[in-house]
């Protein structure tokens, strides 16, 4: 029995590569008799189109995927603040008043996630107005020791939050990041299997650090490879690919599509990734 979940951010329309991961998701809980849920991530409150949670729906319905429970991020920031609390009670937090410029100047590394932020603010008193609060890794680390996590396609991992410089997990404009809200609405709705494409593999680093802290339940990963273009670049709107619900309402059938999406049978130009 595994929990899955789809979690996609309602910031522009669902594409193929949207499509593949829900399928991957919703199968494998199909497959082993457990529960698909949808998450709309609406944290992102200035980014966000509330009537884009209709049209993920429908574009879900239209390929055929059932879910069992959809949530919103936006209905449950208290328990993300909360979390935040008890992490910058215990001293685990710091505020950051850097701006992606200053960040960028001051990188000396860079990471999947761009330049890795090089703990700047670590340790000053710059005080709280406008500021994000970052997760003091190394502080962080000498209280849990080494950990681990397991993915079902690339094996055990040794956990490594240290490599991209100490997270922001309270944004100046939102009373979480991605990491702290993701990690525990996965604890939150019980799932057991977090599947996302591969191009999250280094954000599963620092939730397995924020399970620990928090004394959350520890998942499986499978990060999945991504649909990507010819010149290796994952999908993106942006880049052309179309919205599944351009797709859907030209009349095309969305049944055929997933089953060609299952089959690795992908629009020509367009092939599973390997990194
Ligand atoms: N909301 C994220 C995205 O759309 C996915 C988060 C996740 O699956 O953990 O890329």
């Amino acid at each position: 029995m595994d929990v899955t979940r789809f979690a996609p951010s309602p910031n522009g329309s669902l594409h193929l590569g949207h499509a593949f991961s829900a399928i991957v998701a919703h199968d494998l809980a199909r497959e082993r008799g457990g529960r698909f849920l949808l998450r709309i991530e609406d944290i992102d409150g200035a980014r966000s189109r509330p009537e884009i949670g209709d049209e993920f729906r429908a574009d879900l319905a239209w390929l055929g995927l059932e879910w069992d429970e959809v949530a919103r991020q936006s209905s449950r920031l208290a328990s993300y603040e909360a979390a935040a609390d008890r992490l910058r009670a215990a001293g685990l937090l710091y505020p950051c008043t850097c701006t992606r410029a200053q960040i960028a100047a001051a990188a000396k590394a860079s990471g999947p996630e761009g330049p890795v932020y090089p703990g700047t603010c670590r340790g000053k008193d710059g005080g709280t107005g406008d500021a994000a609060w970052r997760l003091d890794v190394g502080k962080a680390l000498a209280l849990t020791g080494p950990l681990q996590w397991a993915d079902d396609l690339a094996g055990v991992q040794r956990a490594r939050p240290d490599l991209a410089g100490d997270p922001v997990l309270v944004r100046k404009d939102a009373p979480a990041s991605y990491h702290l809200a993701a990690t525990l609405d996965d604890a939150a709705d019980g799932v057991t299997l977090v599947t996302r494409g591969r191009d999250l593999f280094a954000a599963t680093h620092v939730h397995r650090l924020l399970q620990e802290l928090l004394g959350l339940p520890v998942p499986r990963w499978r990060h999945h490879p991504l649909l990507v273009e010819p010149d290796g670049q994952k999908l993106a709107k942006r880049r052309g690919s179309p919205a599944l619900r351009d797709l859907r309402l030209a009349g095309e059938d969305g049944a055929a599509l997933a089953e060609s999406l299952r089959a690795h049978r992908f629009p020509a130009g367009i092939s599973l990734g390997t990194s």
